[in-house]
């Protein structure tokens, strides 16, 4: 272990990232000698983010030491909010850190810190992924449409859909999240409609509406896409999925509704051709459907939202 810290640190100009990491034993001084350096460097930006891995390294922060620290942050902020994750191992530092974190909070600083053990979550938290509403947002047909990321479970939308499946009583994917989220008052809709209307379970393409339970949503639309390579003529069922869905949100007058990227998980629809289903049977949907006003179509992960992207044909 080393005795007297060491570091080294890359700047990545197009992620708008430093990335540093540092071992052996961490003092405030060292500290600020780093990130004077890293400032010093022609590549560095005022207003990047950083990710620092503290994992390999140890120390004994008194509160002076973390003041000294949080005053150098305070003079080398930007007026714009900046991401600072910091990778850390349970310990010392990271109660030092955790100390840090809430006196910068107390003081309003544009630098936001946050720590994890695990640089993935680091990495997402500082793309801003957890934060559906700030993700990339993209829109179509006069801004009727947008596509963008994020868990759709957390919308506060006119309605949710639901990629079910004919039993109605809950699955995996968006399904599992759905029910977790929205909790039993939703299942025993479904359970009802299951006793009522479709004692043989809601066939593919066809839509119905409930309850949206302890979600931010109004509704559930549920909705069961064609599972690919058994069901025939998915294509066409796919886009009754997207049809009667919207017919419904417009037959009780709903605004807003948002989609998950139905029957492309589990059920295994292509992306790239359930991207052009989709989109040409919205572009229908909403000719027909002028009170709706916002079709918003919910990707779990950006690589999935470019795939849809790439192949929509909104135009
Ligand atoms: P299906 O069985 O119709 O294929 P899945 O739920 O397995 O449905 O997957 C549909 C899509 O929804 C997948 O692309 C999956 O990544 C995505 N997904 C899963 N959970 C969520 C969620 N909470 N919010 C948005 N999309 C989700």
């Amino acid at each position: 272990m080393a005795t007297v810290m060491e570091s080294r640190y890359a700047i990545d100009t197009s992620a708008n990232l430093i990335r540093f990491e540092v071992w052996g034993e961490l003092t405030a001084e060292s500290l600020i000698e780093l990130l004077d350096q890293v400032r010093a460097d022609p590549r560095y930006v005022p207003g990047m983010h950083a990710l620092g891995d503290y994992r390999e390294a140890y120390g004994n922060w008194d509160y002076s030491e973390i003041q000294r620290f949080r005053d150098y942050l305070m003079h080398i902020a930007v007026p714009c909010e900046v991401r600072w994750a910091a990778l850390f191992r349970p310990g010392n530092l990271a109660a030092a850190a955790h100390v840090l974190i809430l006196i910068s909070e107390a003081v309003g600083s544009d630098i936001k810190m946050r720590m994890f053990e695990e640089p993935a979550a680091a990495m997402r938290w500082m793309r801003g992924e957890d934060r559906p509403g700030v993700s990339m947002s993209h829109e179509f047909l006069s801004g009727r449409v947008e596509v963008r990321t994020g868990d759709i479970t957390g919308l506060p939308v006119d309605a949710v859909v639901n990629a079910a499946n004919s039993t109605l009583l809950g699955g995996a994917g968006v399904d599992g999240a759905i029910h977790r989220r929205g909790g039993q008052e939703i299942l025993r809709a479904c359970r009802e409609l299951r006793e009522t209307c479709y004692p043989q379970g809601l066939p593919a393409g066809e839509a119905v509406l409930t309850t949206a339970g302890n979600l931010p949503a109004r509704y559930v639309i549920h909705t069961v896409g064609p599972i690919w390579g058994r069901d025939q003529q998915a294509g066409v069922l796919l886009a009754s999925c997207y049809r009667k869905s919207l017919a419904l949100a417009a037959n009780h007058a709903l605004e807003s509704v948002a989609f998950p990227a139905i029957s492309t998980g589990a059920y295994g629809f292509p992306k790239e051709e359930a991207a052009a289903v989709a989109s040409t049977a919205i572009c229908q949907a909403l000719a027909q459907a002028d009170a709706i006003e916002r079709v918003s179509l919910v990707f779990f992960s950006d690589a999935d939202r470019d795939v849809f992207l790439a192949n929509q044909q909104f135009g």
